[in-house]
């Protein structure tokens, strides 16, 4: 049965609602890539990664996300042009990730914005356990025992087929991190400069 979740920054400022939430309707991973984990550090936010740089996020149809309040502390920034990272200007909240235009239907929220618990029910039962990890030679350290898999073929494949099955259905609008007529983003990206990388970087 899928479940509808509360979206909210750390303090409460900023909220909003997924619909439809199931294992199947999304696609839980986990990134260790260096631009996660610098993102994290940028926000002052540390806490948001495993113990080895990794974030847990959620792919979910960006038609089922909903920005219910607070859309004037919604900032992105953006470290390649090509991924947006949003987060929250109130309480530095990282919200999750999207393509820079508004057409890719996916929109990836991370666990910080997300509240999971569903009367009794775990994170796990509701998003499912993560399918896989990606970039893990980014890991900060030895992956522990209990990390997700690496990323198979035929996971590549069932996540390539869910986000066809997305667009092609049109769950991807309304994307709530662009505006609706002129598909621009909520907040105009602000691009990483070559310094802050470096140093966000040496911040390991
Ligand atoms: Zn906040
Ligand atoms: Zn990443």
């Amino acid at each position: 049965m899928p479940f509808e979740l509360q979206l909210h920054c750390r303090c409460g400022h900023v909220r909003g609602v997924a619909v439809e939430v199931a294992p199947q309707s999304g696609f839980r991973f986990v990134c260790y890539c260096k631009h996660c984990q610098g993102f994290a550090r940028f926000l002052g936010r540390p806490d948001v990664l495993d113990a080895v740089g990794g974030t847990d996020i959620f792919q979910m149809p960006g038609g089922r996300v909903k920005l219910t309040a607070g859309m004037g502390a919604i900032r992105s920034l953006s470290f390649s042009g090509k991924v947006l990272r949003w987060y929250t200007d109130c309480c530095r909240t990282p919200i999750g990730n999207t393509a820079a235009s508004a057409g890719f239907p996916v929109v990836a929220i991370i666990h910080s914005f997300m509240s999971v618990r569903v009367g009794e029910r775990s994170t796990d039962e509701v998003l499912g356990l993560p399918l896989c990890r990606i970039h893990e030679k980014s890991a900060i350290g030895p992956l522990p025992p209990d990390a997700p898999p690496a990323a198979s073929f035929r996971v590549s494949g069932y996540r390539t087929s869910k986000l066809l099955g997305w667009w092609m259905k049109g769950l991807g609008r309304p994307n709530p991190f662009f505006d609706g007529k002129t598909g621009a983003p909520l907040s105009s990206p602000r691009r990483l400069t070559a310094s802050e990388r470096a140093a966000l970087d040496n911040a390991v």
